[in-house]
């Protein structure tokens, strides 16, 4: 039933909706508004909200948040546009709160 086993997988932990892959994450390293966090270079089911300039711990970002598309919980954000050259690789990936999402298939 090898087929049965799909890719690991995380879900918004309100409705379980799933909302991204393990394997794209780039970074478990980051703070979130409420903890931990993790960047990811894709993910799925979500809306994304307004842009809005964040002041965050590593320079000046455009970010938006990211809801999840079935119970509108914020889940994360998305960053837009990052200002610090060092910071750059960061545009058009996403954040998600380690609190918000669940794993499943693990
Ligand atoms: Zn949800």
């Amino acid at each position: 039933m090898a087929e049965l086993v799909g890719p690991r997988l995380y879900s918004c932990c309100h409705c379980r909706n799933h909302v991204s892959l393990h394997d794209d994450i780039i970074s478990k390293a980051f703070q979130g508004r409420n903890g931990r966090a993790f960047l990811f270079a894709h993910v799925m089911n979500i809306f994304i909200g307004r842009k809005e300039d964040r002041q965050l711990m590593t320079g000046l970002h455009t970010v938006a948040d990211v809801y999840c598309c079935d119970c509108r919980q914020v889940l994360g954000w998305k960053y837009e546009k990052a200002y610090e050259e060092s910071q750059k690789y960061k545009e058009g990936k996403y954040i998600l709160e380690k609190s918000k999402i669940v794993k499943e298939n693990w």
